[in-house]
């Protein structure tokens, strides 16, 4: 990767972090708008039929808004994230009805430590005997069932990490192969993974995007647990950009438009509608807005 965070601090230190931003300003235009479903919404609250997205990944998720994925291999399997402790029989489900057994599940990843993608890690570890994986920072939260996030979140039954991986860590089962990028902002150890699938003959890079979206109620610029947040959204919008990403996937169904593209998956379309380098760029372009808008209103306030 070309592009460190030391660049970009070195970068913000040199023409003064107003204009380094407007700068990432101008770089964006939001062509999309991404809004998260209404509470009632039947992708929050409605189970939803396990699916094959392509190659050896499926759709494991208990709800549209709350994906799990599983990847497949002759040596056993890879689950990315558990959502919450509740849904976890459900997932286990999912599971079953695809023919694989939760006890092949090996390792267990996450995107990152938040109540909604972890808060299964417990129960699901003990389900499948899986080992499970986390950097160092998101770890650290996952293993205190979120006491130590530096927000005030949910929190969720501690979980056991078997092992820390690093930024640009391979990791591999059998004949897969998944490469951990550190995207640090919406938790501290937020994290990117990437794999190379194939379909129909060709092979197609994929990314599952861990969260690039601020909180609501959460500062920015100042927050004295997390004081280095704006220069590593920063980073990590600028590092999201220059991934090669065909099929885009993320950890919230909404950010990708999960709903429609299953249904068009499922009716028979002829290209795969996860196939989706230009929403990749769109939904990437939309957040980074949401944040500049957000970093304009604090910096403007302060002054
Ligand atoms: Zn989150």
């Amino acid at each position: 990767m070309s592009i460190t965070l030391s660049d970009v601090l070195a970068g913000c230190r040199a023409i003064g972090q107003t204009l380094c931003l407007a700068v990432f300003c101008s770089m964006a235009t939001a062509q999309v708008v991404l809004e998260s479903p209404s509470v009632n919404d039947p992708q929050r609250t409605e189970p939803v039929e396990p699916f094959k997205i392509m190659d050896d990944l499926y759709f494991v998720g208990a709800r549209l808004h709350l994906p799990s994925y599983l990847f497949t291999t002759p040596e056993g399997h890879i689950l990315i994230d558990t959502t919450f402790d509740e849904l976890v029989p459900e997932i286990v489900t999912n599971i079953e009805t695809l023919g694989f057994s939760v006890e092949d599940i090996k390792l267990m990843l996450a995107s990152h430590a938040h109540h909604d993608h972890v808060g299964g890690h417990a129960s699901m570890r003990e389900i499948s005997g899986a080992m499970t994986l986390a950097t160092a920072a998101d770890a650290d939260v996952i293993e205190s069932g979120g006491k130590t996030d530096f927000r005030d979140r949910g929190l969720w039954t501690p979980a056991v990490v078997d092992r820390i991986i690093e930024d640009g860590e391979q990791v591999r089962l059998g004949n897969r192969v998944l490469t951990a990028h550190l995207t640090p902002g919406h938790t501290k150890g937020c994290t990117t993974w990437t794999t190379v699938v194939e379909e129909q003959g060709e092979q197609y890079d994929l990314a599952i995007v861990c969260g690039f979206r601020l909180n609501t109620n959460e500062r920015l610029v100042g927050n004295p647990d997390f004081t280095d947040m704006p220069q590593q959204f920063a980073w990590s919008f600028a590092r999201l950009k220059v991934l090669p990403v065909d099929v885009f996937l993320g950890v919230h169904g909404y950010w990708f438009d999960l709903k429609e593209k299953r249904e068009q998956l499922l009716s028979g379309s002829d290209t795969n509608p996860f196939i989706d380098p230009d929403g990749y760029q769109q939904a990437i372009r939309f957040w980074e807005d949401a944040y500049l808008d957000r970093l304009r209103q604090e910096l403007s306030a302060g002054e």
